[in-house]
């Protein structure tokens, strides 16, 4: 089944059962300031959960584009690395505000994925949040699942929230198994992170909304969320491990291979090339355009960090900006606004390739040729900065290399060195105050929007996760 037809079945089953289909909101969400960029379906609900918006319908269905690249839910660096994670992925979802609850949530999602779509219940595992006696009870006594078959997990895996504050709630997943040739374990056991156990679908029972001081309130009515990732949905159903072995996705690898020169389909770059293509294209055509801070950032970094993979391959040409062509022959059909913008999406790409391209290939040369000359493990702060600050380099590619080589970063050193900049700014500003008042952020905008927006992606956190 392609995944445009998975796309399709899921909605129509929610919509055979009452279920209002609505178009997926943009990738920037309107007015809310607490959210980078959409990262769930039911952000578009939001104030619908809170109760400050109405709607004509109180159960939805939505195939909604999401983008984790920062911010609370950030997957940017699993990518390449797991066989799940996408930066810009679908989530298909239904939505009931204020109707049924656990048990119907779960009755549509155990008959959509084992009636409809045929699924074998042997190779599903569930879970529930730790205390959630009635949604165990709901899957053991009135779905069948054996006990042995369901974990009770914690805040960590079981209570989602969609950032620091709005609705939340416990939540129920389930997971399949891929089989025994994929090393891992099911969930919430010890390596339950290898991709053998892949989550595929979270029922969130939404309950409570999270204020800004950290105490939760209860919803005015309880609301059900779900959201299912269609990739991994349509890895099952083409019978292939990984997301990035789909329809869809290895139509993007070989055009990632034609670009590129690359002849091995099997390379990591290429898998991230394809990742990045999907959400560079979407965030652009969403309305985002790379600069260097919040959104644009974010998106700079992920335009920049295809770049570094195309680089690595040994293309020497700008090669990105081709991909939108193929992305829109996946695409484009059922995303009318991608094929119209497509043109936009190529413009926007050349001036950042164009102008990525020499800070790239003298960055690499610099980096390079210091990790030859590295006594230990650990790549110097002052070279990472000095690549930064100098050259234009971005701390967290330069992190992202040395990933790849298993070396680490002196965190402490470049946070020394970038604060001892801030300090020489800092007189520097005194002295010329009347003459160049725009001095200080000047040095330091394209840090302060790593840090603070992308506040996941420090390099510390790079190098830990
Ligand atoms: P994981 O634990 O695998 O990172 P998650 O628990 O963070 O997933 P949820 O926030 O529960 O994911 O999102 C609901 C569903 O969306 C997931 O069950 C999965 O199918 C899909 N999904 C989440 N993140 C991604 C991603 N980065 N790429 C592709 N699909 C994803
Ligand atoms: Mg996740
Ligand atoms: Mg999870
Ligand atoms: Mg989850």
């Amino acid at each position: 089944m392609k995944t445009s037809e998975i796309r399709r079945r899921f909605l129509d089953f929610f919509e055979k059962n009452n279920h209002r289909i609505v178009p997926a909101g943009s990738l920037v969400p309107g007015n809310d300031p607490t959210l980078l960029f959409t990262n769930a379906g039911m952000n578009q609900f939001k104030d619908v959960f809170l109760g400050s918006d109405k709607r004509d319908y109180n159960r939805a269905t939505t195939a909604q584009r999401c983008v984790r690249a920062g911010g609370k839910h950030n997957d940017l660096e699993n990518v390449g690395y797991t066989a799940r994670h996408h930066t810009f992925f679908e989530m298909l979802g239904n939505f009931s505000f204020g109707d049924y609850f656990k048990e119907e949530a779960i009755q549509f999602a155990w008959t959509f994925l084992t009636e409809e779509l045929g699924l074998p219940k042997e190779r599903l595992w569930v879970t529930v949040y730790k205390d959630d006696d009635e949604a165990a009870d709901i899957w053991i006594n009135k779905m069948g699942v054996p006990a042995d078959r369901l974990s009770r997990l914690g805040d960590k895996d079981n209570f989602w929230m969609m950032g620091d504050t709005g609705p939340c709630g416990p939540c129920s997943e389930i997971f399949y198994d891929h089989g025994e040739d994929v090393p891992g374990g099911p969930p919430g056991s010890p390596d339950d992170d290898l991709d053998r156990y892949i989550e595929i679908w979270n029922l969130v029972f939404m309950q409570f909304d999270t204020l800004a001081d950290g105490s939760r309130v209860p919803l005015p009515k309880p609301s059900v969320d779900t959201g299912m990732g269609l990739e991994r949905l349509a890895a099952i159903l083409q019978g292939v491990h990984s997301n990035y072995e789909i329809d869809l996705f290895q139509s993007l690898i070989k055009a990632a291979m034609r670009v590129t020169g690359c002849q091995d389909i099997e390379n990591r770059s290429l898998r991230v090339i394809a990742d990045h293509i999907r959400s560079a294209a979407f965030l652009i055509v969403d309305g985002v355009i790379p600069s260097n801070e919040g959104r644009g950032y974010v998106l700079r970094r992920i335009i920049r960090r295809a770049i570094r993979h195309g680089y690595k391959l040994g293309c020497e040409e700008l090669f990105l900006n081709k991909l939108v062509a193929d992305l829109v022959a996946e695409m484009g059909e059922a995303y009318p606004e991608l094929a119209e913008q497509a043109d936009h999406a190529v413009k926007v790409l050349i001036l950042e390739e164009e102008q990525f391209a020499r800070t790239l290939a003298n960055g690499m040369a610099i980096l390079e040729a210091g990790i030859q000359s590295l006594e230990g493990k650990v790549v110097p702060g002052e070279l990472v900065f000095k690549l930064y600050d100098t050259y234009g380099f971005p701390a967290d590619l330069t992190a992202d290399v040395a990933r790849e080589k298993s070396l680490e970063i002196d965190q402490q050193g470049f946070d020394e060195a970038m604060q001892a900049q801030r300090e020489r700014a800092k007189a520097g500003n005194k002295f010329k105050l009347d003459r160049d008042v725009d001095l200080e952020l000047d040095g330091a905008t394209e840090f302060l929007g790593y840090d603070s927006l992308v506040a996941q992606g420090s390099v510390r956190k790079l190098l830990k996760d």
